[in-house]
């Protein structure tokens, strides 16, 4: 059995919930809950990921011996886990939802990483919390699966994000109406073990402001300070906390352009989904943009005002900040601090977003002009319908002294000659102004090629994994995962993981659109 060193400051340090049984209730005056994760009948390791095991220390082999194999379905325990789940609340879909909180995430232990850092174990889909509400706390394999796949594949994309260690057939069945047409249909279930440095959320802070429970606000909020962000305690104590506020408030910005600049879409920006650390977090009906439409949500249950549509992102995480100040601001004297932190979060956000787009174009730095070329080019995209992924990595090719539409030719979803004029105009300008930067050819498609990926875990084809898996076939999820290892770099052999997306994909469910039931 490998051994993992754990401390459990989250329970050690923060008040629990006294009732050691597992029934739904209102937790009031603690941030966490004893639970056991609920044994599975027949566990099976359907993937893992060699990345995130190596920054507990431990080698792919040790996922997959039996032994470790029960740990991650939640069938057994390594010694110093002390599993638990905690109590938060949030802001969905623009309302106040009161308690939420882990209703089917469990955390097994806070690992010392191999590198000293902290990386806590959370199990999702090991059975029923208190927080669990009215659901099962299960997860299905598809949802599982698209978790799996999606945090590496952002890891390696270099986003932030929580990271996905192994991915477990559960041996049982789950019940979901995946349509929500009244016919639930039992499907194959899975737990994914997820690692991070902290798995805090938005919410967490700001249910116990609504229950007025300043004492453990400010208590979490030290905490979460010492234990998360080390590097603010060289802070003098009296601005601590506005610094930490500025930093969640600047992280989450970065965060931001990084989902903008790869074609994102998160698709639930609740509050209670959103990480404290500025990563990526609970990955649900997200999707990828392919022909580029800034009002696409990927989310069902989003589409009556594409609230979490691709293009609204940034404003979205804004206001869902703007309700973390709300919740913050009984620990301040005054406004000053949330005001500075919400600023901290424009300043932040325009310099990441110029930063990303001029990368993304090729250009060195962002100049006066950038944002109506850019602007038009967005506008371009979606109206002939071009693949946002394919269209950067072509962009890259074009021609600076001759530039012509043909180059794009392969990024569009349908002939562009009806945009061809367009096209070359822009493109005339759009040359003109990257010739600019004096960088040969060559030294400028490599640039733009490492801020634009190649390959990037498309709906289509992650649902034509779930289909293999669910068909006890797991080799196609491997070779897009391992593709995905690279996402920057052009793989011939892999070239189909790179191509449009199909026609029959178009308007396929798990391609084109997705439902919360998970
Ligand atoms: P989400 O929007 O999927 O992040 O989830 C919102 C809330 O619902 C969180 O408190 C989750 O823990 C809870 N939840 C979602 N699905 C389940 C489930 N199958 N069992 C228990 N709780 C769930
Ligand atoms: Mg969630």
């Amino acid at each position: 059995m490998p051994s993992l060193t754990f401390d459990n400051r989250f329970r050690h340090e923060l008040p629990g919930d006294p009732e050691p049984r597992n029934f739904v209730r209102s937790v009031r005056g603690a941030c966490w809950s004893d639970v056991l994760p609920t044994p599975v009948d027949a566990p099976r390791l359907l993937a893992c990921s060699p990345e995130a095991a190596a920054l507990l220390g431990l080698a792919a082999d040790d996922l997959r011996a039996p032994d470790m194999v029960a740990v991650l379905a939640g069938n057994a325990l390594l010694p110093g886990m002390q599993p638990w789940a905690t109590c938060y609340g949030g802001h969905q879909f623009g309302h106040w939802a009161g308690q939420l909180g882990d209703g089917r995430a469990i955390s097994l232990g806070e690992a010392m990483g191999a590198g000293g850092q902290r990386l806590e174990l959370q199990l999702k889909g090991a059975g029923p919390t208190p927080y669990a509400r009215r659901a099962d706390g299960r997860a299905v394999l598809r949802s599982s699966l698209r978790e799996f796949l999606c945090s590496e594949a952002m890891h390696h994309l270099g986003v932030p994000t929580t990271r996905a260690l192994s991915l477990v057939a559960s041996g049982e069945t789950v019940l979901r109406d995946m349509f929500y047409d009244g016919r639930p249909a039992a499907e194959p279930g899975a737990i994914v073990c997820r690692v991070a440095p902290s798995f805090t959320r938005f919410g967490h802070f700001e249910l116990l402001a609504a229950r007025q429970d300043l004492a453990l606000l400010e208590r979490l909020v030290d905490f979460t300070i010492d234990r998360d962000f080390p590097a603010l305690r060289d802070v003098p104590p009296a601005r601590r906390r506005a610094a930490w506020f500025a930093e969640v408030c600047a992280r989450t910005a970065v965060l931001m352009a990084h989902w903008l600049r790869v074609g994102f879409v998160h698709g639930v920006m609740n509050t209670d989904n959103m990480s404290i650390l500025g990563l990526t977090i609970d990955y649900g009906p997200y999707g990828w943009i392919d022909d580029f439409d800034p009002q696409w949500t990927p989310n069902t249950t989003d589409l009556p005002g594409r609230r979490y549509c691709f293009a609204r992102q940034p404003d979205v995480a804004r206001w869902n900040l703007e309700r973390l100040a709300d919740a913050l601001r009984p620990l301040f004297p005054d406004d000053d601090a949330l005001t500075g932190g919400i600023a901290a979060y424009d300043a932040a956000w325009s310099s990441a977003a110029r930063a990303v787009f001029a990368a993304k174009f090729g250009w060195r730095d962002w100049r006066s002009g950038d944002e109506t070329l850019v602007g038009e080019a967005f506008d371009l995209l979606h109206a002939a319908e071009v693949d946002m992924t394919l269209f950067f990595r072509r962009l890259a090719d074009v021609d600076l002294a001759a530039p012509t539409p043909e180059t794009l030719a392969s990024a569009c979803y349908h002939p562009p000659q009806r945009h061809a004029a367009a096209f070359s105009d822009w493109l005339r300008r759009y040359a003109l102004r990257t010739a600019q930067e004096h960088r040969p050819p060559a030294a400028r498609r490599e640039a733009m090629n490492r801020a634009n990926p190649c390959y990037v875990p498309r709906n289509y084809l992650a649902q034509q994994a779930i289909e293999h898996a669910e068909a006890g076939d797991t080799t196609f999820l491997e070779a897009l995962l391992d593709t995905l290892r690279h996402p920057y770099d052009e793989q011939p052999a892999r070239a189909r993981f790179a191509a449009l997306r199909p026609e029959w994909a178009r308007s396929r469910p798990g391609c084109s659109m997705l439902s919360c039931s998970s």
